[in-house]
């Protein structure tokens, strides 16, 4: 499990500075000198924010998957107590949920 928590790790650093580049560029929008900017700067803004609400959610995916790693139960679908699957854990390594539950949740539409 020393793999997946550095991997976890790596995601969460790339993650808060992706956060925070875009924290940065949202600030800026506004003090632009050129007026036909304007429209496509909110165009940006609202992009921006979209994007920063979905890396928000990552990370925090991210931290919990570390703390259920600190507890050792990463790995364990939080939904139905089941193993997920390895694959799926290489392939999301902050995954909570197994494949089933994921589709089962994913399709009544609870986000
Ligand atoms: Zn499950």
């Amino acid at each position: 499990m020393a793999a997946l928590r550095r991997r976890l790790e790596a995601e969460r650093s790339r993650l808060q500075a992706e956060v925070g580049r875009l924290s940065l560029e949202s600030g800026r929008v506004g003090y632009g000198n050129h007026m036909a900017d304007d429209a496509s700067d909110v165009f940006e803004q609202a992009k921006n924010l979209t994007l920063r609400r979905h890396l928000e959610n990552l990370l925090a995916e991210v931290n919990e998957a570390l703390h259920r790693l600190d507890h050792g139960n990463h790995g364990i679908c939080q939904m139905c107590g089941g193993a997920i699957d390895a694959a799926r854990l290489q392939a999301v390594p902050y995954a909570s949920l197994c494949l089933r539950c994921k589709v089962h949740s994913e399709g009544r539409g609870s986000g």
